[in-house]
């Protein structure tokens, strides 16, 4: 399917508001007003507030980090679990007392979790001191809300889905000088049964090369030496678009930019990670040597009822391809432990990938229940407490599998990128183009540059020297 990419008339017509913003805030504050962004949840928001960061700045706020001071306070929400939604409650209760002490302070709350019809009606029942309520869709729109707001006009929730495009050119603020974000794609069609984000985020769209090329372009003429690529799926990047461009061929694209720099992903749906992309990236040396598969379960019949299109045995001939082509890769994954109908035979399963990938680090997760999901009216008869249980069993054979790999660094020599300063006086940390972080002795003229470390030991970590 094609989908348009909005003329950059939309963002003309913000733009606009972004100015009549500029002059409303130099009344009604005076002084340079501050915007505070809260994030949580996945990189995808992360890099979306990069971008509601630019508008702000656009409209003359400054960015601070602490609510209390802000003028403007924007929540960019998760649903993807329960507890990241009484996270973002708990914090927009916070706002509540800031909007006593300073009644011009505006408070907004977008992402995946507004978009959700009962969640945004709970909001406008039971947190009156919330301005504006937006959806995924419509975040491009911030100027215009905040103008319409602050011009008198009555509290905003607006959800709208319908026009499902992509507005490029919006300004963008970037939180790291060497690590960046660039989003290729917005939306998902795999609809995995336990899943709130293609309700939430829409349909699967992807950026045109060009587009994304040019912020590759710009980025590394900024200084950023690794750019990680994001997508729910990225391995179905350019799917039914008429450039045929697919994800494999957009990485070589980016691979032949000159300088040097890494380039990650993520994520990758096991389903569609083909030959083609595992060969790309074995030819591709700027590309990470990294590859993160959620698989989510071991067991075929638990990965059928999650609707995941692959069963272990693909799941792990998938891997052998891997290994087999880029054997310095690192592996990581993500698990859901206690889906309806899971029994212990089918978690042993999963425990059973676990040992034999050997995987670099996982993220693990016990199942929550997401209204609208087809997992939701699932029968799920296991305790809360026994989910508790099987997930510490996961926690300790994966944290005996991180002590196995750690021999395999030892001795070696690694080309890193030296990006942050270490909490041990006159000791940096650097990341290989893989998941291994090292500490080795070096100050901070260091930051951004590429070094060869020999890794000598592990203490609570690697540790290795500049070679
Ligand atoms: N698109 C990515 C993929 O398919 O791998 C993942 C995106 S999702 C935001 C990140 C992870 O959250 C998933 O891989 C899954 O393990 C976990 N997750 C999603 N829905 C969940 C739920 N209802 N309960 C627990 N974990 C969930
Ligand atoms: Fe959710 Fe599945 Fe889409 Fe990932 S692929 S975002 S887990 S529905």
């Amino acid at each position: 399917m094609k989908f348009d990419i909005k003329s950059n008339s939309v963002l003309d017509e913000q733009l606009g508001f972004a100015k009549r913003v500029t002059n409303l805030l130099a009344n009604t504050y005076g002084t340079c007003p501050k915007a505070c962004v809260q994030t949580f949840g996945c990189q995808q928001n992360v890099s979306d507030s990069e971008r509601l960061k630019g508008l702000l700045c656009e409209m003359g706020y400054t960015i601070v980090e602490n609510m209390q001071e802000a003028d403007f306070v924007i929540f960019k929400t998760c649903a993807v679990r329960e507890h990241a939604e009484d996270r973002v409650f708990g914090n927009i209760g916070m706002t509540k007392q800031i909007k006593k002490d300073k009644p011009n302070t505006i408070v907004a709350v977008c992402g995946c979790m507004s978009q959700q019809e009962h969640i945004a009606e709970k909001i406008k029942k039971s947190y009156p001191y919330v301005d504006i309520v937006m959806g995924t869709h419509v975040e491009h729109r911030l100027p215009e809300f905040i103008y319409k707001r602050m011009t008198g006009g009555k509290r905003i929730l607006e959800l709208s889905m319908e026009d499902n495009t992509i507005v490029e050119d919006i300004p963008i603020k970037r939180d790291g000088k060497f690590k960046g974000w660039l989003p290729i794609m917005y939306g998902c069609n795999n609809f995995c049964t336990y899943c709130i984000v293609p309700y939430v985020r829409g349909r699967e769209r992807s950026r045109e090369p060009e587009k994304i090329l040019a912020e590759f372009r710009q980025m590394i003429k900024d200084g950023y030496k690794d750019i990680t690529l994001l997508g729910q799926n990225v391995n179905s990047y350019g799917k039914g678009e008429s450039h045929g461009i697919n994800f494999a061929k957009l990485l070589r694209m980016l691979n032949d930019v000159e300088g040097e720099f890494v380039i990650r992903f993520m994520t990758s749906h096991p389903k569609d990670c083909t030959i083609e992309l595992l060969d790309t990236i074995k030819e591709c040396k700027k590309v990470t040597r990294h590859l993160h598969l959620p698989f989510q379960s071991g067991s075929s019949r638990i990965l059928k009822l999650m609707n995941r299109y692959y069963n272990r045995e693909q799941y792990l001939e998938l891997i052998k391809n891997a290994k087999e082509r880029i054997p310095e890769a690192d592996f990581t994954s993500d698990i859901i432990v206690g889906f309806p109908g899971e029994t212990y035979e089918d978690f042993k399963e999963t425990l059973s990938v676990v040992n034999e990938v050997k995987f670099a680090s996982l993220f693990t997760f016990i199942y929550s229940k997401r209204n609208g999901t087809p997992a939701a009216v699932m029968e799920d008869n296991v305790t809360r407490a026994e989910k508790g249980k099987w997930f510490s069993e996961l926690l300790l054979a994966q944290e005996k599998v991180a002590q196995e790999n750690i021999n395999k660094f030892i001795g070696k020599t690694y080309r890193v990128l030296c990006d942050e300063v270490s909490e041990k006086e006159g000791y940096m940390l650097g990341h290989t183009n893989g998941t291994a972080v090292i500490e080795f002795e070096g100050d901070k003229s260091l930051l951004g540059q590429f070094v060869n470390i020999k890794v000598e030991s592990y203490n609570n970590g690697l540790c290795g020297k500049i070679i």
